[in-house]
């Protein structure tokens, strides 16, 4: 590790709009073993090898993060289990809870290798992670995420809760697919002690379907929901774009993402950093600064750093996602397996 620059603690990242900036969300590989049908074509092509950064690079560039007044990590993905030593990182990431640098470090899982890691991943220091699970229904699992198997992820959920991680599950909800279960969803993260997130589908990347034909508004899901459980208000925030509920039959948490109904980007507090090195400001726009040629220049952390405060510099107000049938959709051409989800 470099040495820290010793101005580099004193000004805290803070973007245009006097928002501190202190959530890191890092997609370590652009590959996957799901291909969910809102988020990846069946047929993707891959980022050359060559051009992902390595396991000490991104440890160096996370490190900076760190060091410029980062407080939290999330790994993700494509699916950041099935990046070769993928704990290696994690391991080394996880020397800045020890030192008190970083309040958490998660990450965000289709589950399918949660059994083989959750142990490690409570010992490294992980508390809670996210697990995304569309629907409980084995043939419907399989149908979108292609060639994903719901039990495997089932076990793998047990053994994190085994482990004693606390374990969000991430639902899209996704018109003609799974809005029908939510209830039933609700009601099984409620006995198993998940809280729950549900996600509007937002229109990142050509999937090969129309987004209209997807897109189910989280308004409707929440007035089902609000005829089945009694859906109590709360001030609990995460700093992210959920708006919590605490469903009162079972005590648990309930979030709702809603980029297209609503979007909370007054509040964003977080940037995200691609395989490559290259860093958007906003999930929902396409400027980005690429990091990796700072990095890879020196071994001097200082243009490192000055790249990214440059960035943040640049951070936009919010995005603007539409999706409807009258208007051609406000869209980002990246897939969400790129800058990670
Ligand atoms: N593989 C991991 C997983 O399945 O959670 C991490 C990466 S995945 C891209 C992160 C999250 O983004 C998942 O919850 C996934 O359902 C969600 N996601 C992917 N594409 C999306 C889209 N177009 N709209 C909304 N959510 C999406």
């Amino acid at each position: 590790m470099n040495a820290p620059a010793p101005h580099a603690r004193s000004t805290p990242l803070i973007d245009p709009f006097e928002r501190r900036i202190g959530y890191l969300r890092v997609s370590v590989t652009d590959r996957c073993d799901f291909r969910c049908v809102y988020c990846m074509a069946e047929d993707m092509t891959f980022l050359p090898k060559a051009d992902v950064l390595t396991l000490e690079e991104l440890d160096r560039l996370c490190s900076a993060f760190v060091r410029l007044g980062v407080r939290k990590l999330r790994l993700t993905g494509g699916e950041p289990l099935v990046r070769r030593n993928v704990m290696g990182l994690v391991r080394a990431l996880g020397r800045h809870l020890g030192s008190g640098a970083l309040d958490e470090l998660t990450l965000t899982t289709n589950g399918s290798q949660l059994a083989k890691y959750a142990g490690e991943l409570a010992a490294v220091g992980v508390k809670r992670i996210n697990v995304s699970v569309d629907t409980l229904d084995s043939a419907k699992f399989t149908a979108i995420t292609r060639w994903g198997k719901l039990d495997q992820v089932l076990g793998g959920i047990e053994a994190a809760t085994a482990a004693g991680l606390a374990v969000k599950i991430n639902t899209v909800a996704l018109k003609d697919v799974n809005v029908d279960e939510v209830e039933a969803m609700v009601r099984w993260c409620g006995d198993h002690g998940h809280d729950m997130t549900i996600i509007e589908v937002m229109p990142m990347g050509d999937v090969g379907e129309q987004r209209v034909d997807q897109y189910f508004p989280l308004s409707m899901v929440r007035a089902k929901l609000a005829r089945a459980f009694t859906l109590e208000e709360t001030d609990y925030r995460t700093g992210g774009p959920a708006r919590y509920v605490t469903v009162k039959e079972t005590g648990r948490r309930l979030g709702f993402i809603t980029p297209l109904t609503h979007n909370f980007c007054e509040s964003c507090n977080r940037v995200r950093l691609t395989c490559t090195g290259t860093l958007y400001m906003c999930l929902g726009q396409e400027d980005a600064a690429d990091l990796r040629a700072p990095l890879r220049a020196s071994t001097d952390d200082a243009p490192l750093d000055e790249a990214i405060r440059a960035a943040i510099r640049r951070k936009p107000k919010g995005h603007d996602f539409v999706i409807d049938r009258r208007h051609a959709p406000r869209a980002v051409p990246r897939h969400m397996s790129v800058t990670g989800g």
